[in-house]
């Protein structure tokens, strides 16, 4: 049972439970996820334990920001879901309206997160094969309310993909573990030249984690995103 662990994070994080029908989602969303593991051995087996809290509870930290009002919501790099997919479950059990694209490079990535999202019957989510930096034009330059992003890259790296997605006034979270700092810090100039600036940073998990929030205040110049290679190799 993958709900009790969830519970007792969440309560212990000063976050409602999840209840009832947005429950059965949770459990049923582990379950796809564990089998898929296991068929395809993507990673080492994990128990439902592991499941509630390294990938639903560590995803719904997003609720830990007072702020969050939901939107229209990009989940950059989405892999099997995350933070997407229980983000977007608890929005719809607290009756938060929330419109997801969630994003990955890797198709059969996509394919699962697709199937997830249509057996957990979500509504206003779409799943889409592409690199983010190539798809910016295709789904809405300064149109998305808040971009997140977990373990997909360095945070410099990650602010040039999402900065050009998000709106005036619109919010990037990133999912960062406390060793990453010195990262965080350093991507800090990127960031203002993309026309954000760090908001503060929201700890979960005794310290450990934290969520890297920035705001947009101004347009993204038109020359970001630059080609993956040139985003890598040199600083904007
Ligand atoms: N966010 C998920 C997956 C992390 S793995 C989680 O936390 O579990 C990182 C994912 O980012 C991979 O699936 C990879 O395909 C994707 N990714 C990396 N760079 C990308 C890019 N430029 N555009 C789209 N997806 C990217």
């Amino acid at each position: 049972m993958t709900v009790p662990k969830l519970n007792e994070i969440l309560l212990a994080r000063g976050l409602a439970p999840v209840e009832g029908e947005t429950a059965e989602k949770f459990e049923k969303f582990a379950s796809l996820l564990l089998e898929k593991n296991r068929l395809f051995n993507l990673t080492a087996i994990e128990s439902e334990e592991q499941v509630a809290e390294r990938h639903f509870a560590d995803s719904l930290a997003l609720f830990l920001d007072p702020a969050f009002r939901g939107g229209r919501m990009l989940d950059l790099g989405c892999g099997g879901g995350f933070p997407g997919i229980p983000v977007k479950l608890y929005a719809e059990g607290r009756g938060i309206p929330l419109e997801l694209l969630l994003m990955d490079a890797t198709a059969k990535k996509i394919a699962f997160v697709e199937e997830a999202a249509e057996a957990l019957g979500l509504r206003d989510v779409r799943a889409v094969s592409r690199r983010a930096e190539e798809a910016v034009e295709e789904f809405g330059r300064e149109s998305f309310d808040l971009v997140t992003a977990r373990a997909v890259s360095d945070m410099r790296v990650i602010a040039e993909l999402a900065f050009p997605y998000l709106r005036v006034g619109g919010a990037f979270y990133a999912w960062k573990t406390r060793k990453a700092l010195p990262e965080v810090e350093d991507a800090l100039p990127s960031v203002k030249l993309f026309g954000g600036r760090e908001e503060g940073r929201i700890p979960y998990g005794d310290g450990v984690f934290f969520l890297e929030k920035c705001v947009k205040l101004s347009p993204t110049s038109p020359r970001f995103p630059r080609k993956y290679a040139q985003i890598v190799k040199k600083k904007p």
